[in-house]
């Protein structure tokens, strides 16, 4: 059973996915490359004219009939006429698939039969073979035809893929060129980790803590967020459209300018969101660390009454910067882990107590006497928690020393001077 966790589509628009299978993490992705076939194009353009016909027939056919069709009585009603037309038996299966999903959105969406028009086959792992090496690709076609193309793309966007498998692939015709979209997947096998790293966001920046498997806090790192410049140029955009209320849509130079500031936005927090994900999961792999973020859908839970929590905590930046995190870890066999955010900021390390502000960013505890840099003591409770989750699930097969409660929190032991500094 494969469940859906992400979706996304990051910068150089491949799309990415990760899914569970059992107890393991699938990631997909989708290398979009340009083709060029080597010497004739006609054989190639042949194929995709009679895969869009096909599907259309097809479609055409079945366009009338109510009952939901089964993979087999599809295949039982076309397979023959599709190898008569010549198509392999994997062209067959993925024609009818095609055409039977084609009917499904309609009928959800617009109501209206579908008409096709563009030139796009979806070609099975058994009608192609990949060549990395030699970045070549070998489409097998109709009537026995094979054409062979040539990936028109930087080695280093391909090499990536190497050791993953690939089991599908588009091919598109946009009028003047072709396009495949090859799709890879990949186990993410976790390493056994070593040391953990939890990490806070907030408004002005993310902390990063590197504790070991008992407690001891070894590293901390923060990275200043670009918020307050994206929020500059938010409120460029709110003062237009209040200046143009009704108008702001339809004027060019106006819609331009917010254009303009949505455009900043965006850039801004992607380069951030990158560079933070990659500098995290490096540390984290030097580190041999799993890394513990906050679970967002369960921060807007806990937080569902504040109407203005989105917009002023900007949970969009946040999701970015941890799906960047995400990414760069299972590139590296990472684990990731969430944990309930509930009281990371609210309740003390070391006692349970209720914490207080106690000065410009720091907060104390009245029960204990526990002081501590607010965004580090977060992270001190994102840690405690994925800790005692997992230690009594026997991971680690370390018992961890519960603190003595006159000690200082376990992770602030003689850290206190570093936790107060601000690296970026
Ligand atoms: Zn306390």
């Amino acid at each position: 059973m494969l469940e859906k966790l992400i979706s996304f589509e990051n910068k150089d628009t491949i799309l990415v996915s990760y899914s569970m299978r059992g107890e393991e993490l699938v990631v997909n992705e989708a290398l979009k490359v340009r083709a060029l076939p080597e010497g004739s194009y006609d054989y190639l353009l042949e194929f995709l004219r009679l895969y869009r016909d096909a599907v259309q027939i097809i479609v055409d056919r079945i366009w009338g009939i109510d009952e939901k069709l089964s993979k087999k009585k599809l295949h039982r009603l076309f397979y023959s006429d599709l190898m008569r037309l010549g198509f392999r038996a994997h062209h067959a299966k993925e024609i009818y698939i095609n055409a039977k999903n084609l009917i499904e959105s309609a009928r959800g969406n617009s109501g209206r039969k579908p008409v096709l028009r563009k030139l796009s086959a979806k070609i099975d792992k058994y009608d192609y073979k990949l060549d990395l090496d030699n970045m070549t690709l070998t489409l097998k076609l109709h009537n026995n035809y094979e054409v062979k193309l040539r990936l028109v793309t930087p080695r280093e966007r391909v090499e990536k893929f190497r050791g993953w498998s690939n089991y599908e692939l588009v091919v598109k015709y946009d009028g003047k060129r072709f396009w495949v979209s090859i799709y890879f997947k990949r186990i993410v096998k976790s390493l056994n980790p070593r040391t953990v790293i939890a990490i806070d966001l907030n408004f002005d920046n993310v902390t990063l803590t590197v504790f070991t498997l008992d407690d001891k806090l070894i590293r901390l790192k923060r990275f200043k967020t670009p918020h307050r410049k994206i929020l500059t140029h938010k409120i460029w955009i709110e003062r237009i459209q209040k200046r143009y209320p009704k108008s702001w849509r339809f004027i060019k130079g106006v819609r331009e300018a917010i254009e303009r500031h949505g455009k900043r936005i965006k850039n801004i927090s992607w380069d951030y969101a990158h560079k933070t994900g990659n500098t995290i999961a490096k540390l984290a792999f030097r580190h041999h660390s799993v890394i513990i973020l906050e679970n967002l859908e369960k921060l807007k839970e806990n937080n569902k009454k504040d109407k203005e929590f989105n917009k002023k905590l900007g949970l969009w930046f946040y999701r970015r910067i941890q799906f960047c995190i995400e990414y760069e870890a299972m590139e590296r066999d990472l684990e990731v882990v969430k944990v309930n955010p509930r009281g990371t900021s609210s309740k003390c390390p070391r006692c349970g107590g209720k914490l207080v502000e106690d000065g410009h960013r720091v907060l104390g505890c009245k029960r204990c006497g526990f002081v501590g840099d607010r965004d580090v003591t977060a992270t001190i409770n994102i840690y405690k928690k994925y800790i005692s989750k997992h230690s009594r699930c026997g991971v680690f097969g370390v018992a961890l020393k519960a603190p003595k409660p006159d000690e200082n929190p376990s992770g602030m032991q003689g850290n206190k001077n570093e936790a107060m500094t601000t690296e970026s």
